[in-house]
């Protein structure tokens, strides 16, 4: 039985690691590069190591960036008293998008999930903790998303902050959707998160 050229098995293996990528779609991946002109894939693998080489975490929010601090931590303009803490740095993109937020972030880069054995170690967590004592901002907001993962660790920050107020995003209805349909807990969220009109 023939066998394919070790370049070939060993890319298949790596495209396996990423996350949704099967043996088949490793498989059909690699085999589609390898009819890609030389000077192409030698491009794609030096951006697979500008990944490391040219992306920082901002060592105050530990967002991603090109420079220590980050632009948003740099701003003069920014309030550092409120610190918005998020999960992921798309969740920043996601919140500036917004426009209305002038405070500074913190990247968790996760959120405490037992099953997958995240702990408050693995994540951005004691360095949040460490940045309130130092920095004493005013408002803590937890931006992070409305399910068990999230909740447990909005939990578990609540309990190591005292004298400090700790906020939370509204978690309401997005536009479009229909009352009838919401589950009963985007309701209760919603009507806790209820503003005067
Ligand atoms: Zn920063």
């Amino acid at each position: 039985m023939s066998k394919l050229p070790r370049a070939i098995t060993n890319l298949v293996d790596k495209f396996e690691c990423l996350p949704g990528i099967g043996p088949k779609s490793a498989q059909r991946l690699v085999f589609y590069l390898l009819h890609h002109p030389e000077r192409e894939l030698r491009d794609f693998g030096d951006k697979l190591v500008a990944l490391k080489t040219e992306v920082v975490l901002c060592s105050e929010c530990h967002h991603v960036s090109e420079t220590d601090p980050c632009d948003i931590c740099a701003d003069s303009g920014r309030d550092k008293n409120i610190i918005c803490v998020v999960e992921q740095p798309l969740d920043v993109l996601a919140m500036e998008r917004g426009n209305g937020y002038r405070g500074v972030y913190h990247v968790l880069h996760g959120v405490i999930d037992p099953l997958h054995n995240i702990g408050p170690d693995e994540i951005k967590l004691n360095e949040l903790i460490k940045r309130i004592e130092q920095s004493k901002p005013i408002e803590i907001v937890l931006a992070l998303n409305p399910n068990m993962e999230g909740e447990a660790t909005c939990l578990f920050i609540k309990k190591q902050l005292k004298d400090i107020k700790v906020t939370r995003l509204a978690h309401g209805l997005p536009m479009g959707a229909d009352i009838e349909y919401a589950d009963e807990q985007t309701l209760t969220h919603a009507m806790e998160g209820r503003r005067e009109y």
